[in-house]
């Protein structure tokens, strides 16, 4: 069942009220029908607050809980019209332009709604790359140009894979990683690609070990790194993803991405470009519910864990 608007229109009859809400959360949680986790039973019914009841022992189970929108004092229909916007936008949502589509009176939550969702959008276990893949490196954040070296420690280095398409790019992975060493980049490499596979990479040493686990790896010296546009000819399709991803940094988030939260950027991203030719945005929104009722919640506190001096009092997102 991929059951899901395909305008606005559809997105507001389908959705205007938490009942329709509710029903499409457990449908997407639980596929095959609910089943009581305490005794078994696949007989339920629903009580006016939205809690699935046992028929057999009672038991009573939230379709909120052990999601992201646990705990949540908003409407779950506002929950839906944020992943609308995020997903029915191409280059995504900031979290002042969330702020203002929802009408939030805090910035901080529709901050933390965002960051709640990012971490829907990678979903556990998914397959890996397989064919053709370039891999590369890069530095992202901090300053572009200017004050030479000083903002040098607020850059972060990513390594992305991107698969080959005929002349086109497939699909893409990318990770931060804390240096270009083997220990780094070898291990994603194995989490991404699947073993066989042929991964092509400049003469970097740190990719020097692909072979003995398993990959076909083609690995293309540089030449005179001086000519302008020589490493982009030599791994096009990394290269574009890079561009592409910069520019989604600076334009959409105007290059506020702290390192810490840096990943969970590089997860929307990854997941905007792998479904980049779907023809319905909507087939993105029912994606991203389907795996924000899946994967564990983010508690407000996890959310800011790294980032010191914030006032963590208001956490009634
Ligand atoms: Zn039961």
């Amino acid at each position: 069942m991929e059951d899901y608007p395909k305008s606005l229109l559809e997105f507001e009859k389908k959705f205007g009220t938490e009942e329709s809400c509710r029903e499409y959360l457990v449908r997407l949680r639980w596929p095959d029908g609910f089943v009581c986790p305490r005794c078994g039973d696949e007989r339920s019914w629903q009580t006016k607050r939205g809690l699935l009841v046992c028929s057999a022992c009672q038991y009573q189970v939230s379709p909120l809980a052990g999601t992201i929108f646990q705990g949540t004092h908003k409407p779950l229909a506002m929950w839906f019209r944020a992943i609308w916007w995020v997903t029915s936008q191409k280059t995504g949502a900031s979290a002042l332009g969330l702020q203002r589509v929802l009408g939030l009176g805090s910035y901080r939550t529709a901050w933390a709604w965002l960051h709640k969702l990012r971490r829907a959008m990678i979903r556990p276990g998914r397959d890996r790359l397989s064919g053709r893949i370039e891999v590369d490196e890069t530095y992202v954040g901090g300053q572009e140009t200017g004050k030479q070296g000083r903002e040098h420690g607020k850059k972060a280095l990513v390594v992305i894979a991107a698969q080959e398409d005929g002349r086109k790019i497939g699909r893409i992975r990318m990770r931060r990683v804390p240096d270009a060493s083997a220990q780094s980049l070898v291990p994603f490499v194995a989490d991404v690609i699947e073993p066989g596979s042929v991964v092509h990479t400049d003469g970097w040493s740190g990719y020097a070990g692909l072979k003995r686990k398993g990959y076909v790896h083609e690995a293309t010296a540089q030449g005179r790194l001086d000519i302008p546009g020589a490493e982009e000819d030599l791994l096009p399709r990394v290269h574009r993803v890079v561009s592409l991803l910069k520019r989604w940094l600076m334009g959409t988030h105007q290059g506020a991405v702290s390192p810490e939260h840096l990943d969970y950027y590089l997860d929307e991203f990854t997941f905007r470009f792998n479904r980049r030719t779907s023809k319905y945005r909507g087939k993105l929104f029912y994606r991203l519910v389907q795996q924000a009722a899946n994967v564990d919640p983010a508690p407000y506190d996890s959310l800011i864990k790294h980032v010191r001096g914030r006032n963590r009092k208001e956490n009634k997102i």
